[in-house]
């Protein structure tokens, strides 16, 4: 059961709507060397294609912050600049043109420092993500805590908000990552109940894919079901396109975004004669394409079923649905088998019929 949405402050990354009531956004970062803006570009591509709204980068020299510039021209979403240490690579990225900026005030060195970034950020109306990780705590909150417990992740990141509070700067958003599910859920609620700043849900070193998905979106899920939460990122030892669909996924699966394309399928088994796996993951590919280019199309329910035994009574629930053969599907439409189809244009009869279906109500 979804709860209602904790209510934050309403800040703007890059026209991107972010607390407030706002759509939970998804975010990734780019893993291609920060110097190579076509790499860069081609990961962002791919990443907003699949429905990411904020793309960070990370800027560790002068170098990267030139590459951020012609990468920030030609994106299709907002970036974020990932400035660790550096102040004067904050101000390089805020002038490249970046839309948010993460940074953690406390380790800049100095109020003069500090004040110099939020005046850039504050003339561009840029917003700052305090990022707090577990493995990168103070030494004197860690001493305090005895460890990197959920409260120290929450004490160092409210220490970083003061320091731009004193400026009088609000635009922030924050997160409070540890790499298990029990602190991140401990961190995210008590700092939900401490400040009204916008959160950016994740779960650090979360893992390979499978692992880290499963952490990802059992930590995640629980705080967005909780209400908590105004923007995620769910981070894999893989692709920025994975990061993206899993996020993406999440949201749908606690409701707080469009369902997407209505495909099952059967798990296979010794009947299996045709690639079921191969066909239901082009299909829910191209229906995904097509939703996003069609956003008001009907979403009729496919079903990919290995084989004509138990395939159509296990189908019947669907609107269209192909059931293998040796080499050939039997396709179904509403229940009733209207032709056999050779397996390799199973793909192309679903997405045709997917267009012609009939919005409700026609
Ligand atoms: S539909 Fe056929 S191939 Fe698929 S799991 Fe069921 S029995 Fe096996």
């Amino acid at each position: 059961m979804l709860r209602p949405r904790t209510e934050t402050r309403r800040i703007t990354l890059g026209g991107v709507p972010i607390g407030g009531g706002a759509p939970v956004s998804v975010q990734t970062m780019t893993k291609a060397q920060p110097h190579d803006a076509e790499a860069l570009l081609r990961q962002i591509a791919e990443a907003a294609e699949l429905g990411c709204d904020i793309v960070r980068l990370t800027v560790p020299d002068a170098q990267a912050a030139e590459v951020f510039k012609q990468v920030r021209a030609r994106s299709p979403v907002p970036l974020v600049a990932d400035i660790h240490f550096d102040y004067r690579l904050a101000l390089a990225a805020l002038e490249a043109g970046a839309d948010g900026l993460r940074i953690n005030p406390g380790n800049i060195g100095g109020s003069e420092r500090v004040r110099a970034v939020v005046a850039a950020a504050r003339g561009r109306n840029v917003p700052i993500r305090i990022g707090v990780n577990g493995g990168s705590l103070e030494k004197d909150i860690l001493a305090k805590h005895g460890a990197a417990t959920a409260e120290a992740l929450v004490e160092s990141a409210l220490r970083h908000v003061a320091l731009l509070e004193a400026e009088d700067y609000h635009e922030i958003k924050i997160s409070v990552k540890a790499s298990d599910v029990p602190r991140t859920l401990a961190a995210y609620r008590l700092l939900s109940e401490m400040t009204a700043y916008p959160l950016h849900l994740g779960v650090t070193e979360a893992g390979t894919f499978i692992p880290g998905t499963v952490r990802s979106c059992v930590a995640l899920g629980a705080l967005l079901l909780d209400g908590i939460g105004d923007t995620v990122r769910v981070s894999l030892t893989d692709t920025p396109a994975k990061e993206v669909r899993v996020g993406v996924e999440l949201l749908r699966a606690v409701g707080l975004r469009a369902p997407g394309a209505a495909v099952t399928s059967c798990p296979t088994c010794g009947r299996t004669r045709v690639d079921v796996a191969g066909l239901a993951a082009r299909v829910e590919e191209r229906l995904e394409r097509y939703y996003r280019e069609h956003p008001g199309a009907a979403r009729p329910h496919v079903a990919v079923m290995g084989c004509v035994v138990n395939g159509p009574g296990e189908a019947k629930g669907a609107d269209i649905a192909v059931a293998g053969g040796c080499g050939a599907f039997a396709l179904y439409v509403r229940g009733v088998q209207v032709k056999v189809i050779p397996e390799a244009d199973a793909l192309e009869a679903i997405v045709a019929l997917v267009a012609q279906w009939p919005a409700a109500g026609r």
